[in-house]
C-alpha cells in the first residue's frame, strides 16, 4: 500500500473528523501518501481529491461534521458510476480506502471492494449507535449528551407549568438513543421502534405518573415510533387524556452537530489508528469497532446483518423499574 484515500459518507457524526486526523496521521507515521476524497462517494466519481498533510488536519479534532464533506451520492449505486470512480483512483494512485459511515458506506464500500480487489477497511461514524461489530459508533456519546441536555432544559419549563412533554429524538430504526437519553434523564416513559408500545398503554403509565402528583412528565419518542412520532402521539393521548396542558418539542438536527464528547474524540482516534494498521497488515471489507473496551474488527458482511443488532434489554427493563 502506497497511498490511502479516506473519505466521509451519509449522515454526519461528532467525532469524524477525530478519526480523519487519526488515519492522517498513522498514514504519515507509517511514511504512506494520505489523500481526502471529499464528499464521500461523489468526490471519487468526480475526482475530488487531495493530498493530506499532517497540518492539514491540525485543530479539527474538537469540531462536528466532517471537514471532508459528506454527500449521499446515487450514481454510485451504478455499476458505471463505480467504474468511473474506480479509474479516478487509479489515476490519483490511490490503492486503499478508510471509509467513515454508516451502514449504507459501508454497503458501498464492501461492494466496491469485492467488484475492484482494492482494499476497504470501514469506521462506524453514525450518532445512530445501529451497526454490528460495534458497541460504540462515533457521535451517539455527543448525541445523547445533546438530547440530555436538551431535555433538562425541557423538564425546568414542564415543572413550571405542570406540563406533559412529548420530546422526539433521531432513530429511525434504533431507540439507542431514545432509550438512553431516557434513562439519563428520567424520563417517564420512552416510546421505542423495537417496541410497540400502544396508545393505551402510554396512557396507563401517564394516570400512574399523574396519580404520583408528579409536577412533570417526560415521554421520549423516537422518530420511527410505531405510532407515527410525537405529533401522532400527543394527539391520540389528548383525545383520552386531559390531565396535563401537552406540548411537543422536536429535536431534530441539532442531535447531529457540536463538539465531539471526550468519549468520542478517544474513540475517534483509537479507529482511526486501527484502520490504517489493519491495512497495512493486509486486512480487507472488515469495519473497526469496540468491544468491551477493545479495539475488533468484524467483517462487514457481519457488520451489516441487522438481524444481529440488539436493543439493551437489561435498560430497558431498568427505564421501567425506575417509573416506580
Ligand atoms: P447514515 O446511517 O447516517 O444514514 P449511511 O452511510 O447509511 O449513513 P447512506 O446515504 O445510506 O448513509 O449511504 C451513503 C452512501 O453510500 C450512499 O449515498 C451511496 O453513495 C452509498 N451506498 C449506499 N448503499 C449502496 C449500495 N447498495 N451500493 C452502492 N453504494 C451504496
Amino acid at each position: 500500500i502506497k497511498n490511502i484515500g479516506v473519505f466521509t459518507s451519509g449522515g454526519d457524526a461528532p467525532g469524524m473528523n477525530a478519526a480523519i486526523r487519526a488515519v492522517v496521521r498513522t498514514a504519515l507515521f507509517n511514511e504512506k501518501k494520505i489523500t481526502a476524497i471529499y464528499q464521500g462517494y461523489q468526490g471519487m466519481i468526480e475526482g475530488n481529491f487531495c493530498e493530506m498533510q499532517s497540518r492539514s488536519v491540525s485543530s479539527i479534532i474538537q469540531k462536528g461534521g466532517t471537514i471532508l464533506k459528506s454527500a449521499r451520492c446515487l450514481e454510485f449505486k451504478t455499476k458505471e458510476g463505480r467504474q468511473t470512480a474506480f479509474e479516478n483512483l487509479q489515476k490519483e494512485g490511490i490503492d486503499a480506502l478508510v471509509a467513515i459511515g454508516g451502514d449504507g458506506t459501508f454497503t458501498g464500500a464492501n461492494l466496491f471492494s469485492l467488484e475492484y480487489g482494492i482494499p476497504v477497511v470501514c469506521i462506524p461514524g453514525t450518532i445512530d449507535n445501529d451497526l454490528n461489530g460495534s458497541d460504540y459508533t462515533l457521535g451517539y456519546d455527543t448525541a445523547n449528551n445533546t438530547v440530555i441536555e436538551a431535555i433538562d432544559k425541557i423538564k425546568d419549563t414542564a415543572a413550571s407549568h405542570s406540563r406533559l412533554f412529548f420530546v422526539e429524538v433521531m432513530g429511525r430504526d434504533s431507540g439507542c438513543i431514545a432509550l438512553n437519553a431516557g434513562v439519563a434523564s428520567g424520563a417517564e416513559a420512552i416510546l421505542l421502534p423495537e417496541k410497540d408500545t400502544a396508545i393505551s398503554e402510554l396512557i396507563d403509565m401517564l394516570e400512574t405518573a399523574a396519580d404520583k402528583n408528579k409536577s412533570s412528565t417526560i415521554v421520549i419518542v423516537a422518530e420511527g415510533d410505531k405510532n407515527g412520532g410525537a405529533y401522532n402521539v400527543e394527539k391520540h393521548v389528548k383525545q383520552k387524556f386531559d390531565y396535563y396542558d401537552t406540548k411537543v418539542s422536536i429535536l431534530g438536527h441539532l442531535q447531529r452537530g457540536g463538539s465531539p464528547s471526550s468519549f468520542d474524540r478517544v474513540l475517534a482516534t483509537k479507529m482511526g489508528y486501527h484502520a490504517v494498521q489493519e491495512l497495512l497488515k493486509g486486512s480487507t471489507r472488515v469495519t473497526i469497532g469496540i468491544r468491551g473496551n477493545k479495539i475488533v474488527t468484524t467483517p462487514l458482511e457481519e457488520a451489516l446483518n441487522k438481524s444481529e443488532f440488539k436493543l439493551d434489554e437489561d435498560l430497558v427493563k431498568i427505564a421501567q423499574v425506575m417509573n416506580i
